[in-house]
């Protein structure tokens, strides 16, 4: 840290990424990434003729590619904002939705980056234990008069809530903003899309990272009445108005427009989810019941540090987290069913004592 570091950043501790190791040897289960290529159509509209046209800045209204979002989730075109990965989305809400009157809350387990914002943004928040049972209860979120921030799914548990929970906690919280965080939703939790023309204080937040095969491109975006997307891009233009860019705009158009690859990719994740979840029940694990790409898993004897340590050792990488209550998990990404089975495979290797150094 220097010494011209803000006095205000003292006691920020920044998000950490999951590991990115950028010479590509391992299986990488790590950080929810689809383990398919994006669509043909994202390839098509990333042309050369595209690559030329770099030296123009891009489109600040993003027009074409909110629409094709809006029609898909069949809003209008003033109800989308996209934003430069979902994670930029949720910092313009916080900087948007929250200040020193108006607190914020999340669950103690959930995504990471909820507590980071809320510290660089300086904001008072009340973190909400989910239950032993790592669900969550939906009584603790309703009527607290501070701007809500949920993951459904939740993540790292991979665990969803109904939309008529969300109901209540917006229908508590009239004159506060709901964030319901669908990172996950497309793989098994109903979306609160469908709320949106009913409560003017809900926005849905979901990113093109994790079931659209776009991760790399940074692009996400946030569903919401007429009056919060202004708000939301009055903060954008006030940041950064040109946050996706040319390439980025065509990729998303082209994958959100390709439902057919969207459905076939999905629906393969989600067999696979099934096929592992009852082949690491079968192992001696205990699953969390999972509506993400993603299995949360702990071993009945093996600790979460060392599976971790043993499993990247054999070139398979997971998620680990060292905290209270998570520390016995491992955080899988449902991949290939040959990840899968090599997943699988090497679990029964470190599991039965023996791995390659034994001879
Ligand atoms: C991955 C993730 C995000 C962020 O995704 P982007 O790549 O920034 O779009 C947001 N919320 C949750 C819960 C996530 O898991």
């Amino acid at each position: 840290m220097s010494r011209f570091f803000s006095r205000r950043f003292d006691t920020l501790a920044a998000y950490t990424p999951g590991e990115q190791p950028q010479d590509q040897n391992y299986i990488k289960l790590n950080t929810n990434e689809s383990p398919f290529e994006p669509s043909p159509a994202v390839l098509e509209a990333v042309s050369n003729a595209e690559v030329a046209k770099l030296r123009l800045y891009s489109d600040p209204e993003c027009k074409l590619t909110v629409k094709a979002i809006a029609d898909y989730y069949g809003v209008d075109s003033k109800n989308v904002v996209l934003g430069n990965g979902s994670d930029e989305i949720l910092s313009f809400i916080f900087q948007a939705f929250c200040d020193k009157d108006t607190p914020v809350a999340y669950p103690d387990i959930s995504y990471g980056f909820y507590s980071v914002f809320a510290q660089l943004y300086g904001l008072e928040s009340q973190v909400i234990p989910l239950s032993d049972d790592y669900s969550l209860n939906v009584e603790d979120y309703c009527g607290i008069n501070k701007t809500v921030v949920i993951a459904n799914p939740n993540a790292p548990t991979g665990m969803a809530i109904s939309l008529s929970n969300i109901e209540k906690i917006l229908v508590s919280n009239p004159d506060n903003i709901v964030v319901i965080d669908e990172a996950y939703v497309d793989f098994g939790a109903d979306s609160a899309v469908s709320l949106v023309g009913k409560y003017d204080n809900l926005i849905v937040v979901q990113t093109f990272s994790k079931s659209r095969q776009l991760a790399g491109a940074r692009l996400g975006f946030a569903i919401a009445s007429e009056e919060i997307i202004t708000d939301l891009n009055t903060v954008r233009f006030s940041t950064n108005p040109y946050n996706i860019n040319r390439l980025t705009l065509l990729a998303g158009e082209a994958a959100i427009k390709d439902k057919i690859y969207f459905e076939t990719t999905r629906n393969q994740i989600i067999a696979n989810r099934e096929y592992t979840v009852a082949e690491l029940k079968k192992r001696g694990f205990r699953v969390l019941d999972s509506k993400t790409n993603f299995l949360f898993a702990a071993h009945c004897t093996a600790g979460g540090e060392a599976l971790y340590k043993a499993l990247k050792a054999d070139g398979i990488l997971v998620r680990y987290f060292n905290k209270p209550r998570l520390s016995d998990f491992l955080r899988i990404t449902v991949g290939t069913r040959e990840q899968m089975d090599a997943l699988l495979a090497s679990l029964d290797k470190i599991l039965s004592g023996k791995d390659d150094n034994d001879a």
